[in-house]
């Protein structure tokens, strides 16, 4: 790992706003709310080990770190399902006998309600997707598994790899970018706050200017 090597968990953070990720990144600030902790649970649930295990069609394993230290994406992350399917024009894994495909499971609480799946979840799948490829030498296939619907939708990275690969190498590139001037940059024009667990670090709420209170403060009487 170097210093511009990215998280991949982060990348959603950037794309959901720059403010966010330099708040989390550059002031190292955090704070939970009801969607983090939401999506905290099911993340701790996949990854508690249960959904680990082995029967003769397939090898199943979360909480699987990958990476991919290649330049031009420097980046690293947790899986939180890898499934090794047997197929004889699949690789090898190590750890395990006979060849295999690789199929990337990542969870979400909830599914859009109008695409099949959020740009934002892809790209972060597709990262991770980045990685496995580098790691176990292959093509992996990627899927999201939402969980209030309990269906799993298949993300379409074997048809629209460049589009995607483009998207990812622009944003790490802006990500390192914003990190370089170690600031944080205002809040982006039309940005959508609802839900978002850092706002009072982002606008902390000050008190309000009061004449009042600055004249009795000069007559040395105390203000509240
Ligand atoms: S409150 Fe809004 S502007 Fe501030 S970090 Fe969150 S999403 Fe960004």
């Amino acid at each position: 790992m170097t210093d511009s090597t990215i998280n991949i968990r982060s990348i959603q953070h950037y794309m959901y706003c720059p403010r966010r990720f330099a708040l989390l990144e550059v002031n190292s600030d955090w704070a939970e709310n009801a969607f983090v902790v939401k999506a905290n649970l099911l993340h701790e649930n996949v990854h508690s080990g249960t959904h680990s295990f082995s029967d003769s069609r397939k090898a199943v394993r979360s909480d699987i770190a990958v990476y991919n230290d290649m330049p031009e994406y420097d980046i690293f992350g947790i899986t939180d399902c890898v499934e090794f399917v047997k197929s004889n024009s699949g690789s090898e894994i190590c750890g395990l006998d006979g060849k295999y495909k690789v199929c990337i499971v990542e969870y979400k609480p909830k599914a859009p309600k109008d695409t099949p799946f959020r740009e934002t979840d892809a790209i972060q799948v597709f990262a991770q997707k980045i990685c496995a490829d580098y790691v176990w030498h292959c093509g992996s296939e990627a899927y999201i598994y939402y969980d209030d619907i309990r269906r799993r939708v298949k993300l379409p990275f074997d048809t629209e790899y460049e589009k995607y690969d483009k998207m990812l190498k622009g944003l790490l590139a802006e990500m390192r970018l914003l990190l370089s001037k170690n600031d944080i940059p205002p809040r982006r024009k039309g940005q959508k706050c609802s839900g978002c667990s850092l706002s009072d670090y982002c606008f902390p709420k000050e008190k309000k200017y009061s004449v009042r209170e600055i004249i009795l403060s000069q007559k040395g009487a105390e203000i509240p």
